[in-house]
């Protein structure tokens, strides 16, 4: 019998498929690969008889995992890294002077670096926020990602507001915000071999009307792809909506039918377990940022109720000036140990839960779960390879238990995964993106900082924040 000719043949002492209710570890095993996909995962002798590969990837000490989902990120926030973390009131006294002086040429140049950290550390699918995604799509396509983009559509008018007054809203400036978020799905949903999808991204229900915020539904509903929102995102939204509808955000969803299972709700920072569980039940899925939001607010949201009422879950970095990294092992351990101590529970969050939040349920959680985020026969072949000889991952035990998912989760940093693949193809083999010299874009986004940190200053000083202190005393 004469052996089918594919492209790739994976071959390595452990796989975690994520099939199941579990982590799907497989031994003995190696993966056929062909057009981009998975054709079967079986024991390497008969994969051997049956098939003759062009490219055989030969892992001699290596655990293969799916590639890692970043379900939530604004790139374009990493220009700024570092500058607005240990804070109260983050937007205003923290990011705000920095923001203001930031340029769209050096937001672009921020992105690059994160999808790049990102990359490095195991993460395949890319789900970018913001308002300039052109040029983010055109990086992900280039480096050979996933994307799971979306655009940012707001009319509240971008103003320092007095605290307790309520965003005003230019319906121009809302209808503009919209026509960018169908112009970039009209141009990108389905491109680059199908790795880019477009969802649609009104920045939360404070910020845009009633109408408006229908309108967008709609739009997406039309095309059948996802609004991603941020969702009762903090005491600051609570209250817009309660001043302005005399309900609290959740609930307002609800009676628009605004929570269903086209809905990504990010954050639910704000959200009591009932309310959280509400919009589970509803059929809506979470991004929860744990990193992020305990920078940020000191808030371990509430992603166990999520959970807890039956509803998918997915990990995201959220932003660099308060997470401050794109590193989504990072954010595993954050949410294994955050609700550890928000429960004063040891069990209640553990390793392999945490690893089916960064892949199969967080697939399932964007509206991915037919392609990525488990290793089976008829998804595309999102692959990662962990150097189980690293310091951090060693020793390894098989016998009586495998301490392999719980080194990758606990102790792991992100320098452990050393091949990654998307749709089949290698694209970060030992630490270096294939498709691009690194260092053109690493030593771009250096430029920046001393124009942007001079525009800063005046503000930055005016305003005068935890961060103004600890420069004059010396902490920083
Ligand atoms: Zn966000």
């Amino acid at each position: 019998m004469s052996r089918k000719k594919i492209d790739m043949i994976v071959k390595a002492p452990h796989f975690y498929t994520m099939e199941g209710d579990g982590v799907g570890h497989r031994q003995g095993v190696s993966m056929a690969v062909d057009g981009g996909g998975i054709l079967e995962i079986q024991e390497s002798a008969v994969i051997e008889e049956k098939y003759q590969a062009e490219e055989r990837v030969e892992l001699s000490h290596h655990a293969v995992f799916p590639g890692f989902i970043d379900a939530h990120m604004h790139t374009s926030y990493n220009i700024l890294r570092g500058l607005a973390q240990d804070t109260g009131n983050w937007m205003m006294y923290g990011l705000q002077p920095f923001d203001n002086a930031a340029t769209d040429e050096a937001r672009d140049a921020g992105s690059c670096v994160a999808i790049i950290e990102a990359l490095r550390a195991g993460t395949t699918t890319l789900g970018d926020f913001d308002t300039h995604m052109e040029n983010v799509c055109r990086f992900i396509e280039k480096v050979g990602a996933r994307g799971n983009i979306t655009q940012t559509v707001r009319a509240a008018k971008f103003r320092v507001y007095d605290p307790g007054e309520l965003y005003e809203f230019d319906d121009v400036q809302g209808e503009e915000s919209l026509a960018r978020n169908i112009a970039l799905y009209d141009r990108w949903h389905g491109r680059a071999g199908g790795r880019i999808r477009i969802l649609f991204g009104p920045q939360g229900v404070d910020f845009l009307s009633i109408q408006m915020l229908q309108k967008v539904r709609k739009i997406a509903k039309e095309r059948g792809t996802k609004i991603h929102m941020h969702v009762q995102q903090g005491d600051r939204e609570t209250y817009q909506i309660v001043k302005r509808y005399g309900k609290r955000p959740v609930e307002l969803l609800d009676d628009l039918d605004f929570l269903d299972g086209d809905l990504i709700a990010v954050h639910l920072t704000d959200c009591t377990d009932e309310e959280a569980a509400l919009v589970a039940r509803r059929g809506a899925s979470m991004i929860v940022n744990p990193g992020s939001i305990a920078i940020i607010d000191g808030i371990v949201c509430p992603s166990v109720a999520f959970q807890n009422a039956g509803g998918n879950v997915a990990l995201g970095s959220d932003q660099a000036p308060g997470n401050n990294c794109h590193n989504i092992i990072n954010e595993m351990k954050n949410v294994a140990l955050f609700n550890k101590i928000k429960f004063g529970d040891p069990e209640i969050m553990p390793a392999w839960r945490a690893l089916r939040m960064a892949t199969i349920e967080g697939a399932r959680a964007v509206g991915l779960g037919d392609l990525v985020g488990s290793l089976e026969q008829g998804k595309r072949a999102d692959f990662i390879a962990v150097d189980l000889s690293a310091p951090s991952m060693l020793p390894v035990y098989t016998y009586p238990m495998r301490n392999i998912v719980p080194n990758l989760v606990y102790s792991a940093r992100g320098p452990e995964v050393v091949l990654s693949a998307v749709e089949g193809k290698i694209i970060m083999r030992d630490g270096k993106i294939l498709a691009i010299d690194e260092r053109d874009y690493l030593e771009a986004a250096a430029k920046y900082p001393e124009e942007l940190g001079r525009r800063a200053a005046d503000e930055f000083f005016a305003i005068d924040g935890t961060n103004a202190h600890f420069m004059r005393e010396g902490k920083l």
